[in-house]
């Protein structure tokens, strides 16, 4: 039996076609009762071949290099920078985030030109790295830097790209259309392998001399012409480079039809017809929106922010913008997060008590789901308060308290359960839980189990501050 053939015609892969593969010893070292549940595991991308010893030997290399070909994703994963700080693009196996999780988040490049002063390269290399938002328990940050030569003169790209690596440790887009300057910031940064853009009809022999020479990933740019980016590919894959990164082009105003179209049909190529010559990250250029005539820079950074937004939800790997400003870049690596979060796996956080600030035996015990929003949001409220508290945080899994209430997800005896397993009567010396005011129909048959007494809180947790205030003496 082999793997069943999706609408486009890729292969989809089955366990069975991993398991006749593998060595079949079923000898556990790759930590799983067997071969065939490694095989699944791997399927799912929870585990990764190389987690095989004895597939490892010479002895199976072939099989192993025919698994590495059939695991291969659609959209080649591309790495840019180098050590720690490494970010990976592309990667994708999938059109659409509810087929299967999407991998490695849309990587945001806010760009430096070498016609700034030094106080200004700071200023924004600092705005860059320090942009952070913790959002549902994750750090949104933003991954790159984009060094442009505005000044066309190779002496100054070279030492605006030495300012910026002094400083940041960010992997650096180099760009300019001019063989000679990238070459100037590749001496300045022999190592770190940036990602050059770009390669164009024009220029591609001396950009392809440049990645191979310093082991680069090459950006690719051939605006609104799908099919003349497909042979420049074709003929940059033939002379050698392998990590490429396609750039369709980026318009804004009426052009954005145009934008949004490529974009989605490089990728439906790649994921859905297997064009391995479309298959690779694609970058998208929303700081385009700043050379627009504008009455003011809002209206430019606006334009950018959503024309990044739409492109985030459109299969963009990376972006270069301009704007620095939180109101832009806020929502759009909020949007990023949400699209990349697993949809297999419910937003939850560990289930168990939570202490807040320094708790003693008279300090207030609240309940809240595992679903991680409301987790944190509850959090966050209780802390604004000012009170030392104790947070029982039950298993609902992942459901909000709501529809966990009405889906029996969150029920009397689990907060029963999780009040006895958190040990907390050895811990407070009342017999008082504060629930969510919209979990308040179970709150009975919560007293009747565990013997607390139940305090109904608000229904929005916004009013626990206040609540705290009045009801907790
Ligand atoms: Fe099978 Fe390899 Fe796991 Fe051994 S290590 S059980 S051979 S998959």
């Amino acid at each position: 039996m082999s793997g069943k053939e999706s609408k486009g015609g890729i292969k989809q892969l089955s366990p069975i076609d991993v398991y006749m593969l593998l060595p079949k010893t079923n000898c556990k070292e790759c930590g799983e009762d067997n071969c065939m549940a490694f095989a699944t595991k791997v399927v799912n991308r929870e585990d990764s071949i190389d987690q095989c010893p004895p597939l490892l030997t010479k002895a199976n290399q072939k099989n192993y290099s025919k698994l590495k070909e059939m695991l291969k994703p659609a959209v080649k994963e591309v790495a840019v920078g180098v050590g720690d700080s490494v970010v990976n693009v592309g990667g994708k196996l999938v059109m659409y985030r509810h087929e299967f999780t999407y991998t490695n988040p849309t990587a945001i490049a806010i760009d430096i030109t070498d016609e700034l002063s030094d106080d200004e390269v700071l200023a924004r290399v600092k705005k860059t790295q320090e942009f952070t938002y913790l959002y549902i328990g994750n750090d949104l940050k933003l991954q790159m830097v984009a060094i442009r030569s505005t000044s066309n003169d190779a002496e100054k790209f070279k030492a605006a790209v030495k300012k910026v690596a002094e400083n940041t440790n960010l992997p650096i887009i180099l760009c300019s259309f001019d063989a000679t300057i990238i070459e100037a910031g590749l001496m300045a940064i022999p190592k770190a392998r940036p990602l050059l853009y770009a390669a164009t009809k024009d220029n591609w022999k001396e950009m392809a001399e440049l990645a191979m020479m310093y082991n680069c990933p090459l950006a690719v740019s051939v605006p609104n012409d799908i099919s003349l980016l497909r042979s420049l590919v074709k003929t940059l894959s033939a002379y050698g480079i392998e990590d490429l990164v396609l750039d369709p082009g980026t318009f804004t105003g009426v052009g954005l039809g145009d934008t949004i179209n490529n974009f989605t049909m490089i990728r439906r190529a790649a994921c859905s017809m297997g064009d391995e010559l479309l298959g690779y990250p694609l970058i998208g250029t929303p700081i385009v929106a700043w050379t627009e005539p504008a009455n003011s820079p809002t209206v430019n950074a606006w334009k950018e922010a959503y024309v990044a937004s739409m492109l985030v939800t459109r299969y963009a790997d990376i972006l270069i913008m301009h704007g620095t400003e939180g109101w832009a870049l806020l929502p759009l690596t909020v949007l990023r997060q949400n699209i990349y979060t697993d949809p297999r796996k419910p937003v939850a956080v560990e289930a168990g008590l939570r202490t807040l600030g320094t708790p003693d035996e008279n300090s207030p015990v609240l309940m809240t789901s595992n679903f991680a929003l409301t987790y944190y949001t509850v959090e966050q409220d209780i802390e604004s308060a000012g009170k030392s508290a104790y947070l029982l945080v039950v298993d609902s899994e992942g459901t909000a308290i709501d529809s966990g209430v009405a889906g029996r997800k969150l029920t009397a005896e689990t907060v029963a359960d999780a009040i006895k397993e958190s040990k907390l009567e050895e811990k407070v010396k009342h017999r008082k839980l504060i629930i969510p005011g919209k979990a308040a129909r179970i709150s009975g048959e919560i007293e009747e189990l565990s013997n607390w007494e139940v305090l109904v809180g608000p229904r929005d947790s916004s009013g626990i501050p206040k609540f705290l205030q009045d009801k907790w003496k």
